[in-house]
């Protein structure tokens, strides 16, 4: 009987230690490589979003949508939809105002709990995945970042920019210079995480880029198979293999 506890020990240590032995950098790279690609969505759901997911689901590409609370009255199953679709749900706000988001700690995560609430009772879906309206620099304090990360937050920014707002009538320019920056991602072992909105020009250019990405092997993720948040006082580095 001893031996046998003895033994039983002997298996859980060394099944510990066998997770114990991958290396922080060896895990690292499970999330971050140049080919992991994570494309996110700002300010849906709206009329937009559902040519974005026929676009996803035609290349089986999964994404990841930060969702606006003062988008969601009338876009219920839309929303309900980016749940049954399987891809990850972000929270983005109530308002997107500045001075009304932003004016103390206390209602940055207000404004959080609000979204997280609203999406919950639609889609029982609890996220705790954000992204907060025009990137945390430079609003952001270290007050507001702490009282985020006690509220249970992980905030994520991008390290690829579409600018698709500013390229609204220039879309070619807006896909060429995403696609380029994945690629020199990749040339530095680093994932990309990529910013895009729900507008009108989205779902064209999307599917431009799926259609080029997608030959060349890129591996899309959405936000929550990763084991960090990036943002910018958490970026990432590359991994050397
Ligand atoms: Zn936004």
């Amino acid at each position: 009987m001893f031996k046998k506890v003895i033994a039983c020990l002997l298996v859980i240590f060394m099944l510990c230690s066998s997770s114990v032995s991958i290396s922080a950098k060896e895990f690292h790279s499970r999330y971050n490589k140049g080919e992991m690609v994570y494309l996110t969505f700002d300010d849906g759901p709206n009329q937009y979003t559902p040519k974005l997911l026929d676009v996803l689901k035609r290349y089986d590409v999964k994404a990841t949508f930060f969702i606006l609370g003062k988008k969601i009255k009338g876009n219920e199953a839309i929303l309900q939809r980016i749940v049954d679709e399987g891809h990850t749900i972000g929270l983005h706000s109530m308002t997107h105002d500045k001075k009304t988001f932003y004016r103390s700690p206390q209602t940055a995560v207000n404004e959080m709990k609000q979204v997280q609430q609203l999406i919950f009772d639609i889609t029982g879906v609890k996220s705790t995945t954000i992204r907060v309206p025009y990137g945390s620099v430079p609003h952001m304090t270290k007050a507001h970042r702490q009282a985020m990360e006690k509220a249970g937050f992980d905030m994520w920014d991008w390290n690829v920019d579409t600018l698709d707002w500013k390229y609204k009538k220039n879309q070619k320019a807006m896909r060429y210079q995403t696609i380029k920056q994945v690629r020199a991602h990749r040339a530095y072992y680093q994932a990309s995480i990529v910013l895009m909105h729900d507008h009108a020009t989205s779902p064209e250019s999307l599917s431009y880029m799926l259609r080029h990405l997608t030959r060349e092997k890129f591996l899309f993720l959405t936000t929550d198979q990763a084991k960090e948040p990036y943002h910018f006082y958490n970026k990432w580095y590359g991994t050397s293999h």
